[in-house]
């Protein structure tokens, strides 16, 4: 089973989709943890954001591995578990740089394939159901009001103790959209057969109940 769920940052898919792998008993794949991760690196070396050559050379020193303890996801950078460190805001903005560079999407492209050959999956971000797993059986776009993310992605941060206020995420979250939205190399754009979703309205278990039944539907479609 592969579920792709994309969709622009704040949108709840991390929430629903880990809603979702609990109540299938499938493996969640964070793919926006793997661009933050590079982000991290890329930040510490103290290129910037604008440099594109300085990141492409940091890839050789890069290794990435990706670890599921207790059913949890954590990414080691060169055999080290960042945790939390990559949720910083700063680090989402790297994270949205280091993702629009060809070379760091070719860098990241089997880990994730070989996680969604390896095991049952519900995987999140902006390429999946377009590039990384364009078979998946259920595909969704996930988006809401910018408003009501930037709000969601606030309440988080300051519920993993990280300093945040509305007016800055929903403008980091705008400029971040814009980015991901407008990169030339796998754009985050819904796939032709993606369902497109708005959970303005609906709370996390509402809307993991939909992809259930989507996911059910695809089961029975394919008996
Ligand atoms: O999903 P999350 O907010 O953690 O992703 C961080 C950044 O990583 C996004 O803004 C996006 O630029 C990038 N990303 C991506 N492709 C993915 C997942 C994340 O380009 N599949």
């Amino acid at each position: 089973m592969q579920i792709a769920i994309d969709g622009p940052s704040g949108a709840g898919k991390s929430s629903v989709a880990k809603a979702v792998a609990a109540k299938l008993g499938i493996v969640y794949v964070d793919t926006g943890a793997l661009y933050r991760t590079i982000g991290y690196y890329v930040r510490q070396q103290g290129i910037t954001r604008e440099d594109v050559a300085g990141m492409e050379a940091c890839l050789p020193h890069i290794t990435i591995e990706v670890r599921y303890e207790n059913g949890a996801q954590h990414v080691y950078l060169n055999g080290e578990d960042l945790g939390d460190r990559i949720r910083e805001p700063e680090i989402s903005m790297y994270a949205s740089a280091v993702s629009a560079v060809p070379a760091v999407r070719a860098f990241l492209l089997d880990t994730q394939r070989d996680i969604a050959a390896k095991n049952s999956v519900i995987m999140d971000g902006r390429d999946i159901g377009t590039v990384i797993l364009p078979k998946a059986d259920v595909k969704v776009f996930l988006f809401a009001s910018p408003e009501a993310r930037a709000k969601r992605r606030t309440a988080e941060l300051q519920g993993k103790g990280i300093a945040a206020c509305y007016e800055d995420v929903l403008r980091e979250m705008k400029e971040r959209d814009d980015n991901d939205r407008n990169r030339e190399v796998a754009p985050a754009v819904a796939a032709e057969d993606a369902v497109m979703l708005d959970n303005s309205d609906l709370t996390i278990e509402q809307t993991a109940d939909r992809i259930i039944d989507l996911a059910r539907a695809a089961l029975e479609g394919q008996k």
